[in-house]
């Protein structure tokens, strides 16, 4: 199969996946095109006085729930093909997790390493007016969120200017989301897609007969695990999935990666890495300047966890791993996935197991929409009432508890619980669902992912009819 575009690989695993649905073609047409993309240039000062012209774009997928949704990507390669395709992604994603969004992406082409902090925030800040004056922003509108080489400082800016330029509204801060907490920020978002992509391994390696499919024992206990990216999704990907007991024996980055068959501590490798801008040189670890080769490493789980189109027709074959977990956007190319697919790998789609972040985001946006910190009206609530159940069962057994079991099994949720709990859900509800439905039609995860999503969407146009 001859590698495509990254729309027409999208639209390849949604054609594949409609041909197990029975809706009408007319409306598979209108839940699979792009409903608009913005492009637009705007001028940066840079700090030396020069002008540079900043190319963006912010494409909107699929209006059939609003507001839509998807983060902004900071990214040398960025291009109309891919926002389109993140975007179509969004759409697909958000209601497999049913997250009640359109799909949506933005991007502005530059390599933030070339630009000074100052810079950033005036590209930020720009890209958001050109936004709000096109009305491509706000919170029943369009909700961005980070993506590749955007974070917490971004989405800060963002809700800053937007704020500004919307005085009157009330409910600005949920404009955007992945904002720092004093912003209206969610204790969770920033591990959120990380997290994800761990219970989402953990729900695979726990399945006795996945796991004797692919020649592994049960459990992440001591599972071989080599994460691409150490930014975002991979660091915190890492750090549970160490955190749980498999071994991270490979990190690479772009410009190098690491090996060590007794284990990485991906904290210490992630903080060497933000110190001196490589991963290279890390104590306890054998370099691998090629970082790229680690992607055909010896190991369990691969976790591709930086940009797209990293597998290809041209190393498929020579990637090894029994399981490959699809932490980044569209890091398989569907040639790629063929190959994989074919000498029996499992790939846990992208679609939904980088959802943490969409979730979580979800939930930023009903806190801000709700103006009330989640856990804030029932956590003492909670507390008196598991207490009192607990001096019930002691005055009926004449027994009395210890105090430590008392402290433990009191306790009200936080937001940080509450948080990590639908996170949790959300993940497994997605994992099992997608396995149901992959068993009942005889096909890969992927093109369950896509059957769920495509049959949620036409379901909702069912219900509610198609203006003419
Ligand atoms: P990030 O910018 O925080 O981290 C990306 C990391 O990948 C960086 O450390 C970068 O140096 C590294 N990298 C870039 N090119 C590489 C290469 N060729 N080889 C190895 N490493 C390379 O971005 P992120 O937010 O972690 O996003 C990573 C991926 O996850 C993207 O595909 C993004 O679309 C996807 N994603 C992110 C989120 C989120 O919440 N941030 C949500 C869903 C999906």
């Amino acid at each position: 199969m001859a590698e495509v575009s990254f729309v027409a690989q999208v639209d390849r695993y949604f054609d594949k996946a409609a041909r197990h649905t029975e809706h009408p073609q007319g409306l598979l047409e209108q839940i699979r095109s792009c409903n608009s993309i913005y492009a637009f240039t705007f001028p940066l000062r840079r700090d030396d006085g020069t002008i540079e012209v900043m190319h963006g774009w912010r494409a909107e997928h699929s209006v059939h729930k609003l507001p839509v949704k998807g983060g902004i990507r900071y990214s040398p390669h960025a291009n109309e093909d891919e926002v389109i395709a993140l975007a179509t992604l969004m759409t697909y994603k958000c209601a497999l997790v049913d997250v009640p969004y359109g799909g949506a992406k933005g991007a502005v082409r530059i390599d933030r390493r070339q630009y000074s902090e100052g810079e950033l925030e005036r590209i930020t800040r720009r890209y958001t007016f050109e936004l709000v004056s096109k009305n491509l922003i706000g919170p029943g509108i369009d909700v961005p969120a980070p993506d590749y080489g955007t974070g917490p400082a971004e989405m800060a800016w963002i809700v800053d200017t937007y704020t500004q330029l919307t005085p009157s509204k009330l409910e600005s801060a949920a404009c955007v989301t992945g904002k720092p907490l004093a912003q209206g920020g969610i204790r969770g978002r920033v591990e959120a897609t990380g997290l994800g992509v761990f219970f989402g391994i953990r729900e695979a390696c726990s399945d006795p007969v996945v796991m004797q499919e692919l020649g592994l024992p049960p459990g992440l206990e001591g599972k071989r695990i080599v994460v691409q990216g150490v930014g975002n999704v991979g660091f915190h990907a890492a750090h549970f999935l160490h955190e749980a007991g498999a071994k991270i024996v490979g990190l690479a980055e772009y410009n190098g990666g690491i090996h060590a068959e007794d284990g990485i501590d991906p904290d210490a490798a992630t903080a060497y890495f933000r110190e001196t801008g490589s991963l290279l040189g890390f104590d306890g670890a054998t370099d691998v300047p090629e970082g790229s080769k680690l992607l055909e490493a010896d190991c369990d789980v691969l976790v591709p966890a930086a940009i797209e189109n990293v597998i290809t027709q041209e190393n498929a074959e020579r990637v090894v791993a029994p399981m490959i977990a699809e932490a980044a956007n569209g890091p398989t190319t569907a040639a790629a996935a063929e190959i994989l697919l074919e000498r029996g790998a499992l790939i846990l789609p992208d679609m939904y197991l980088n959802a943490g972040g969409v979730t979580v985001s979800y939930f930023e946006w009903l806190k801000n929409l709700s103006h009330v910190r989640f856990g804030r009206m029932d956590k003492r609530f909670d507390e008196a009432s598991n207490l009192r159940m607990m001096r019930a069962v002691e005055s009926l057994t004449d027994r009395r508890f210890e105090q430590a079991m008392i402290d433990a099994a009191v306790v009200g949720p936080s937001e940080a619980d509450l948080v990590r709990s639908g996170l949790e859900d959300t993940m497994v509800g997605a994992h099992h669902a997608s396995f149901e439905v992959a068993q009942r039609h005889d096909v890969d995860l992927r093109t369950a992912a896509y059957i769920l999503a495509i049959d949620k969407i036409a379901h909702i146009y069912a219900e509610r009819g198609i203006w003419p």
